[in-house]
């Protein structure tokens, strides 16, 4: 047995993303999320260099993208204890899941299962896998000596959840990714504050936009549908968008602006599936139509789309600028060759890939653009805490030792007021509380 229940990062240090937090008592053991990480330096597979069939495991090992644990990748000879947690969908924290062994259990919140379903039906999620739970909020799942109590927090994705992890030595807490200024700030409070109430020595956040500039506040999830509306109106002209088609409000938000601006909503064939099965409401309201891109004229639309669905193709956008508001994924730009956008045309990005300049494909998109004289704008909100509600949200849970991870900054990420700031090493390992408890 262990003096004290410790906790070691294998990713998400000094890095956006990646966070792989691995919990162990000496008699239970977690690992919270199990994202890809993309860091300078660091090998990586892209869409062109992949890992070789039935040598993904291999491969992401001997590069160091996956860590070195044993019994939990697939074809392990002997499974470990191990059970991962889902803080929510986002493939930096859970891009690596097709490479565990089915057996080991995956533990997810109700929101984030239900995702996982549809993803699998749109080619997108993780594949077979046997050990599936889905945990109900507020309610402790205990594992060995170890307690995890997972609780709601709001992130730009459904599902999002912070976890208490209570050990023998003491308490920890993990905080996903969140945000206070998205449509349901309050979960995020309350999670903060029942840490507070809590009392918890080790506080693991991501700090995303540690360090920003306050004097740009970003805007928030209910400005975005307004933001939209404000570039878009008095167009005579075509209006395409890009979105993350897992941000199931932010497709909400654009069909209510299709009924705004009296535009049919066109949604490509992943997205118009998730909007359809995850926000069922939203969906009936908009009917919205799906884009039969060239590929399909030729394959047919996927198996998921009713034959209900209206299809509109290039060629009918381009007939009708003022007709559509479209989702036009940067896979799909080529469509622009057909549409043949007229002069005024804008195409609105709101979060979808590629992010930012950090990407090499953000050029290309813009050159895309450019090419065809359309006019590129942003109207985003980010899934992450700005610099002062991280603050708050540091103060409201009171931790004792405050680890920055999910950041570029870590030493711009507040100190606890009546605690410590520690900026973690990779594959260090850290008590938690005190041996005997504290
Ligand atoms: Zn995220």
């Amino acid at each position: 047995m262990m003096d004290a229940a410790q906790f070691r990062l294998y990713g998400g240090v000094n890095v956006i993303g990646g966070t792989k937090l691995h919990v162990d008592s000496g008699d239970g053991q977690v690992l919270f999320d199990f994202g890809a990480t993309f860091s300078p330096g660091l090998c990586a597979f892209d869409h062109v260099l992949k890992p070789r069939p039935f040598r993904e495991v291999e491969d992401n090992l001997a590069i160091g993208m996956a860590p070195d644990l044993p019994g939990i990748y697939k074809g392990a000879a002997q499974l470990s204890t191990l059970s991962v947690f889902i803080s929510h969908f986002h493939l930096d924290h859970v891009g690596l899941l097709s490479l565990l062994d089915r057996r080991v259990p995956i533990y997810m919140s109700e929101a984030s299962r239900r995702l996982l379903r549809e993803l699998e039906v749109i080619g997108e999620g993780i594949g077979e896998h046997d050990d599936m739970h889905v945990f109900v909020y507020g309610e402790k799942v205990v594992l060995g000596n170890l307690e995890i109590t997972p609780l709601p927090v709001d992130h730009d994705i459904p599902g999002a959840t912070g976890f208490v992890v209570t050990t023998p030595s003491g308490t920890l807490a993990y905080t996903g990714d969140f945000r206070g200024h998205g449509l349901h700030p309050e979960l995020t409070t309350a999670f903060f504050d029942r840490l507070g109430e809590t009392g918890i020595q080790a506080l693991v956040s991501e700090g995303t936009r540690a360090g920003e500039d306050p004097a740009f506040p970003a805007q928030s999830e209910a400005e975005v549908a307004e933001g939209v509306l404000r570039v878009s109106e008095r167009r005579r002209s075509h209006v395409f968008f890009t979105v993350y088609n897992r941000n199931i409000e932010r497709i909400s938000a654009f069909a209510a602006v299709g009924r705004d601006l009296s535009r049919q909503l066109v949604l490509s064939p992943e997205t118009y599936h998730l909007f359809r099965t995850l926000a069922p409401q939203a969906y009936a309201t908009a009917r919205p139509a799906v884009f039969q891109l060239h590929r399909h004229g030729m394959e047919g639309l996927p198996a998921y789309i009713d034959n209900q669905a209206v299809a509109v193709t290039a060629d009918d956008i381009a007939r009708a600028p003022d007709a559509f508001l479209v989702e036009l994924p940067y896979h799909a730009l080529s469509e622009l060759v057909d549409i043949k956008p007229v002069s005024g045309s804008i195409y609105i990005h709101s979060d979808g890939v590629p992010l930012g300049a950090y990407d090499p494909a953000f050029a290309n998109l813009k050159s895309w653009l450019k090419h065809f004289g359309v006019e590129l704008a942003f109207v985003r909100s980010s899934g992450h805490a700005s610099p002062s509600f991280l603050s708050e949200c540091v103060t409201r849970a009171q931790p004792d030792i405050l680890y920055a991870t999910h950041t570029l900054h870590p030493e711009q990420m507040p100190s606890p007021p009546s605690g410590m700031l520690v900026l973690p090493h990779l594959h260090r390992s850290y008590a938690i509380g005190r041996p005997g408890g504290h």
